[in-house]
């Protein structure tokens, strides 16, 4: 069984979430904007399938890692 990690696991309260859009675009997420967005039982490919960039308005395909 493969344990999947999820915001909560992964993020404490100083961890900053990165992303990077193909476009070139960057976004940082703290840990508290993470949740509040994606939930505290997101999990990395859950906030790629869901991250909008703000810049190109591409859904699914940034690059995410903590
Ligand atoms: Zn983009």
């Amino acid at each position: 069984m493969t344990k999947y990690e999820t915001l909560r696991s992964m993020m404490s309260y100083d961890t900053i979430l990165k992303t990077k859009c193909p476009c070139g675009h960057e976004g940082r997420f703290s840990q508290r904007d993470a949740i509040t967005l994606f939930g505290a039982d997101a999990t990395p490919f859950d906030v790629r399938r869901r991250l909008r960039c703000s810049k190109c308005h591409q859904v699914g395909k940034a690059e995410v890692w903590i």
